[in-house]
């Protein structure tokens, strides 16, 4: 099932052009103080498995809907760095990537968090944060988590996996921590909507890649991730309680590289589709002054 949030947190699932409006079928009030995590996100695994009556429910053409990003308030936005081979040995190669420092493995490096409020739709755009600094496309597979985890083994952790999504992590190159320069608005791109689980054989054996106006610059598979998606999810409940809506993006492959404003950003990932993003200038120089 292709699930996705537009018009507003309108819900829907989506089939071939259109979208059936399943709104009705979540319950939207919340009580307060609300559990951490995505309400909606956290109803998904159950409305899905009880069954959802698509055909009765109103709908609309795709192509009439502004798409949001599928995850609404994630409790947190987990970034995998180095996950990929050839990207650590790329950014090892270029100073203006790794600014210094020298890469070995994820777990020398650990996991980073971005900031929830950098999280766009696909149907957004990308305003880059500085006018005058390098802003990098990372494409990458999207885990989101459909149910609270904790200490979760890698035996055990596809059972807590919602879906998943196209993501991208833009990062401003320089030598700021991670969860600073992956975390201006705009810098967590999701979409174009959810794949649940029971439409994806292998989150590990995934085509993915990315053109910058119509020019390749990222193409790989999920198979050369370095953790995959079942070893990350148990990494990371190591350490935090993963709550529904959390996001793992799972790590760049190779081939990463500037954009700059007019540039067009496809990203795509097999099987659970493709986002087509506008860059935009800066919307002010004035950052931080002392
Ligand atoms: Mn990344």
């Amino acid at each position: 099932m292709k699930f996705c949030r537009f018009n507003h947190d309108r819900i829907g699932v989506v089939r071939g052009d259109l979208i059936h409006d399943v709104t009705s079928l979540f319950d939207r009030q919340l009580s307060w103080p609300t559990a951490p995590g995505d309400t909606i996100i956290a109803q998904l695994p159950a409305v899905h498995a009880a069954g959802m009556d698509i055909a009765n429910m109103p709908t609309v053409a795709l192509t009439d809907v502004r798409l949001e990003s599928p995850v609404a308030n994630p409790n947190k936005i987990i970034g995998a760095p180095v996950n990929y081979h050839a990207h650590i040995a790329e950014a090892n190669a270029d100073s203006e990537i790794n600014s210094g420092r020298t890469y070995t493995t994820l777990k020398a490096y650990g996991l980073f968090l971005k900031a929830n409020s950098s999280l766009i739709g696909p149907q957004d755009d990308i305003s880059l944060a500085f006018a005058d600094r390098r802003t990098d496309h990372e494409v990458e597979l999207v885990v989101v988590i459909g149910k609270t985890a904790r200490h979760v083994s890698r035996d055990d952790a596809f059972g807590y996996i919602a879906g998943y999504t196209v993501g991208l992590d833009m990062t401003v190159r320089g030598q700021e921590v991670p969860s600073y320069r992956k975390s201006p608005d705009g810098y967590c791109v999701l979409g174009p909507w959810l794949v649940t689980p029971d439409e994806i054989e292998n989150p590990d054996k995934l085509k993915l890649s990315l053109t910058v106006n119509g020019e390749n610059r990222q193409s790989a598979n999920t198979d050369l991730l370095i953790l995959g998606v079942a070893r990350l999810i148990e990494y990371a409940s190591a350490v935090y309680t993963l709550y529904p809506g959390d996001i793992i993006m799972t790590g760049t492959p190779a081939g990463v590289g500037p954009v700059q404003a007019g540039d067009v950003i496809e990203a795509s990932v097999e099987n659970v589709g493709s986002l087509r993003i506008s860059v935009i200038p800066a919307q002010s120089t004035v950052v931080g002054s002392e």
